[in-house]
């Protein structure tokens, strides 16, 4: 060849784009466009140089972007020219061991096409193998114990590949090219199957065909624990008295259960898949996806009960793969733990947690070195809600625009429980570590900051958490603050909300946010959760709020929504108050008269009945005034029941008008600080219910109550701060029908609007706002 047609580029890619076979994939497009040069990892970022015909190199570049592996992105492409070399062929260089760690890695990743086509290819060597994987598919971050990520550094230690493995390993034309987690039959783990957990360690308890004695204990109905990528999954058929049982052993009384399905067409059977879910369900992080089923009788009543969505699943593990192929039917698939406690990882603690749950187990010896639990997103209008950010998501960092001067580490709150690490432009948002109220949760809490500031080498300089001087994660950053003698900020739970979606979408000028959750500790004492907020990085303005209601027996009112109604009620007029004979009668009758008395009293003694103006609180309130759930086994039920009875009046195009048109007449109280007047929407739910409206109905009228009630808030507010972003912020925004709502309102005003979308809203994602508040204090964040 000639010098003069030919031409030399250097690529630099950014983005999430180790880990996840990029360096073969790059290989074998240079290698197919006759281009010469290398490949190399190099400071978190894929460096290339490539010499060859000029169209040869257009098109290379076209495809590069075009054709990512599975589970990469690219952030940024940038191209310059280079003089060109004497040379032959294309080679991927080794990484540099000593560059820093790259900020941007792929997270654990459910089986790819490739490898399920293998798995069911009698000709293959892994046909049927239960850990097939390949560099684009396979664990990660559940078994690596330090970075850079190589074999060595991964529980895959202890096996020594084979040399059919090691060819393929070694070889850059190969998609399982540098797979840390190759293996094969003759060479990786095994499955072991315990019929009894009180026969562990007895040679007779392990079967010889574990997959085999799996299926066949699952087509008997039995519940299995089955150890997946990142922790043990409790599993069985989708019958009703299957499920009581697994109901009654882990004590889940009607927190809803996701369904496994094998592909598109077993789930197509029972969802429309054209809508965005499908492309979901399919994606490498293989969440678990809210969708509302094509007919409500596809799925035995218990799966979720009082809800219209179903938490659906595809499998992320070869294991999952041949089981369902194996019994040709989904199976119900849940976290395997009693409560809320955390997942399980090991063979040893599922044994043991698990002995009077779990009729067998489904282990394997490739050790778990991080617990993930299943992540779970819902297809929203505008876009996909994160509820729980958690295996195939997390830890890869979240991209913000503000830069941080300092490392700052924030510790969360106390519901869904999650920390976040800031460091230059990347959030290292943890895993969801769940309620941060028993031991196994404060373990697994402290044991993932470790391991975060161990792998990514984080060593922050400030510490961030709640207001809340009760909450277990602020004495952990009180404890963790003086122990390495680091300043501690105290972070407002709903200023951390609002300032938590400001970062995600780089909003810098100050903004309104509407902070709509069930509980956070408020700058007066009471507890906040209805709260309008000019909102800036360091500081917030409350501008106006939902109506202070009292909560009888304070956690209690909580758990028993039926306190809540009787605690907006109490604020209204005593001949209000008689208009409720009815109603009241009806929803008390369940409670027995001394303990009703006894909550009227505290009311009306104000005794032990904290004062709070949360929304999640009102929703609770209704939600037990229309029966539908007068106590919750579960948090946000009464609510979420609530928007799924609501939910069908909204299917005729033109509802949401129709409806926000019969929204409630509700007063703002427009003074100084804007006021909703919460008890007096509980007073027009009581007249309807008396005129006989059904609930379905009343429910949604509620729903475009509140929604209309927050945009015309809003407006006054925007009016006279001359502020027109507004920011949503906290758990009621996992709302569907709220959301879809205020979009409509807002679409037609000269407002923007933002939610959250790569964080939960919920408090699983307040450590981020925590950690740019606590920056902006101190002076070291650039915006
Ligand atoms: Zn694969
Ligand atoms: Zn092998
Ligand atoms: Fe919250």
């Amino acid at each position: 060849m000639r010098n003069i047609e030919l031409k030399r580029l250097l690529i630099t890619i950014a983005g999430v784009v180790q880990g996840v076979g990029f360096r073969p994939f790059v290989y074998r497009l240079a290698a197919g466009s006759s281009l010469t040069g290398f490949v190399r990892n190099s400071s978190g970022v894929v460096e290339i140089e490539a010499q060859g015909e000029e169209r040869n190199l257009e098109r290379f570049l076209r495809q590069l972007q075009s054709d990512v592996p599975r589970g990469a992105t690219i952030s940024k492409l940038n191209s310059s020219e280079r003089t060109c070399i004497e040379e032959r062929g294309f080679r991927i260089l080794s990484s540099e061991q000593s560059s820093p760690v790259g900020s941007q890695f792929a997270a654990d990743f459910s089986i790819c096409n490739e490898c399920l086509l293998e798995l069911e290819d009698p000709s293959n060597r892994r046909y049927r193998y239960p850990f097939i994987n390949c560099a684009s598919c396979g664990p990660r971050f559940s078994i690596i114990e330090d970075l850079p990520y190589d074999r060595v550094r991964t529980t895959m230690r202890k096996f020594q590949m084979c040399a059919e493995c090691t060819a393929e390993y070694i070889n850059p034309a190969d998609r399982r090219f540098h797979a840390q987690a190759i293996s094969c039959f003759s060479c990786g783990p095994t499955l072991t199957y315990l019929c009894d957990a009180a026969e562990a360690g007895k040679s007779n308890s392990r079967v010889s065909n574990a997959l085999e004695a799996a299926i066949v204990a699952l087509k008997g109905n039995a519940i299995l624990a089955v150890k997946g990528l990142a922790g043990f999954h409790l599993m069985c058929r989708l019958n009703e008295q299957t499920i009581d049982k697994l109901r009654e052993r882990k004590h889940r009384d009607r927190k809803p259960f996701a369904v496994l399905m094998k592909n598109t067409e077993m789930a197509s059977k029972y969802f429309d898949l054209s809508q965005m879910g499908a492309d979901l369900l399919q994606s490498a992080a293989a969440p678990i996806v809210l969708m509302k089923p094509l007919s409500q009788n596809s799925f035995p009543h218990n799966i979720a009960p009082g809800l219209t969505h179903i938490g659906v699943i595809f499998p992320s593990t070869p294991v999952q793969h041949l089981l369902l192929s194996g019994v040709n039917e989904p199976l119900l698939c849940t976290s395997a733990n009693i409560s809320d406690e955390p997942i399980s990882i090991s063979i040893e603690t599922a044994l043991h947690k698990l002995t009077d749950v779990a009729d067998g187990f489904l282990d394997n010896d490739r050790d778990i070195s991080a617990r993930y639990d299943d992540s779970v997103l819902k297809p929203v209008t505008g876009g996909t809600s994160i509820i729980r950010r958690s295996r195939g998501i997390a830890p890869v960092p979240l991209g913000i625009s503000t830069q941080s001067k300092q490392e700052v580490l924030a510790f969360g709150a106390f519901l869904k429980s999650a920390f976040c690490y800031v460091r230059g432009n990347d959030a290292y948002l943890s895993q969801h570590i769940g309620d941060l109220d028993n031991l196994e949760a404060e373990e697994f809490f402290l044991e993932s900051l470790e391991a975060y500031a161990k792998l990514f080498r984080l060593t922050p300089s400030l510490v961030a958490c709640d207001l809340h001087p009760d909450y277990l994660s602020t004495h952990l950053a009180a404890r963790y603050s003086e122990e390495k003698k680091l300043p501690l900020v105290h972070v407002q739970h709903h200023h951390a909300h609002i300032v938590a979606i400001m970062a995600e979408h780089g909003l810098r000028e100050p903004c309104l946010g509407v902070a709509l959750d069930g509980t956070g500790y408020g700058l007066d004492g009471t507890i906040w959760g209805g709260e309008f907020l000019k909102v800036q990085y360091d500081s917030f303005e409350r501008l106006g709020h939902f109506e202070y209601a009292p909560m009888s027996g304070a956690e209690s009112a909580i758990k028993n929504p039926w306190r809540m109604t009787l605690g907006y009620i109490s604020n209204l007029s005593g001949e209000e108050q008689a208009e409720f004979g009815a109603a009241i009668e009806d929803l008390l009758a369940d409670f027995g008269i001394s303990t009703v008395n006894l909550v009227k009293q505290q009311l009306q003694a104000k005794f032990n009945s904290p004062l709070t103006s949360s929304c999640g609180r009102l929703f609770d309130a209704v939600s037990a005034l229309l029966g539908v759930c007068k106590q919750a086994s579960y948090e946000g039920q009464a609510a979420a029941e609530l928007e799924a009875i609501a939910l069908p009046r909204f299917e005729g195009s033109g509802s949401l008008e129709k409806f926000l048109d019969e929204s409630y007449p509700v007063d703002i109280c427009n003074e100084e600080t804007v006021l909703i007047q919460s008890s007096r929407i509980l007073s027009c739910v009581n007249n309807d219910l008396k005129r006989g409206i059904d609930t379905c109905t009343v429910a949604a009228r509620f729903h475009a109550t509140i929604a209309r009630l927050v945009y015309q808030t809003v407006a006054t507010l925007s009016a006279r701060t001359n502020i027109n972003r507004v920011c949503f912020g906290g758990g009621v925004f996992q709302n569907e029908l709220l959301i879809r709502l205020l979009r409509h309102q807002f679409n037609k005003s000269e407002l923007s609007i933002y939610f959250a979308s790569k964080a939960p809203s919920n408090d699983g994602g307040i450590a981020l706002g925590q950690a740019m508040v606590a920056l902006a204090k101190c002076g070291q964040l650039e915006i």
